[in-house]
């Protein structure tokens, strides 16, 4: 998206010099000091900018370079811009900016908006996982499922599960009747599991599990594509 803004120019003052003569049309008097400030308009002010005077000359409108400024002129200049406040709507559009940031941030803080949950504990704390896409008939994977138990608040289930056969795209396992704990994948060893637990079974799709580690549910009606993923095998137990 391309955005523009513009800088405008706000006018705060106008301060009658009645002892400075014109330097163009020679006239005393008609000079006067207008006390400026720009600032970033995006469709409302957005932030206040530098403050500036400009000092033109009222009968011949000249404008006069600051270069060109005598010292009383300078002091006055110094003083007026000193004690000019930057109005209040000009950080309007800052405000509203820095709004639009917290409210959602307060929300998520709140717990009134939830923060996509997206598996992040299972994707980044795997520190001594062994490459699941290899494994074959027999091996045992440590897995996460979604809980059965809806009331619970953790996310997942830690259990096991069984490569039992695998016949193309379709692999049947057996889930282990016991959960875990995340952390035991990486102090469980093959000869503290036991076999005659391996119960319910399940059948997933044997490419989803290779290529991504996801368990998703094979269902019969292939037309349908219904692909539920229901958990991620984290690593296989040796
Ligand atoms: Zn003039």
């Amino acid at each position: 998206m391309i955005v523009f803004y513009q800088e405008r120019s706000h006018h705060h003052k106008t301060i009658d010099l009645p002892n400075e003569t014109c330097t163009n049309c020679g006239n005393r008097g008609t000079l006067k000091m207008y006390l400026m400030q720009k600032y970033v308009w995006l469709f409302a002010p957005l932030l206040p900018s530098k403050k500036y005077a400009i000092i033109e000359c009222s009968f011949c409108d000249n404008k006069i370079p600051s270069s060109e400024w005598n010292k009383k002129t300078e002091v006055i200049y110094h003083k007026e811009i000193k004690a000019i406040k930057t109005p209040v709507r000009m950080w309007r559009g800052a405000v509203l900016m820095v709004l639009l940031y917290l409210i959602p941030y307060t929300l998520i803080k709140l717990k009134v908006f939830k923060k996509a949950t997206v598996k992040p504990l299972i994707e980044t704390v795997n520190a001594k996982k062994t490459d699941v896409k290899d494994f074959k008939e027999g091996d045992v994977l440590f897995i996460s499922a979604d809980k059965a138990n809806k009331n619970n608040t953790s996310l997942y289930d830690f259990t096991l599960a069984k490569v039992i056969k695998i016949e193309g795209d379709k692999t049947k396992l057996k889930k282990y009747t016991e959960t875990f704990d995340f952390k035991d994948q990486n102090t469980l060893s093959l000869s503290a599991i036991d076999d005659s637990k391996f119960k319910e079974e399940i059948v997933v799709k044997t490419n989803f599990l290779r290529e991504d580690e996801s368990l998703v549910y094979y269902t019969k009606q292939e037309g349908m594509l219904e692909n539920k993923v229901f958990g991620k095998s984290l690593t296989i137990i040796k």
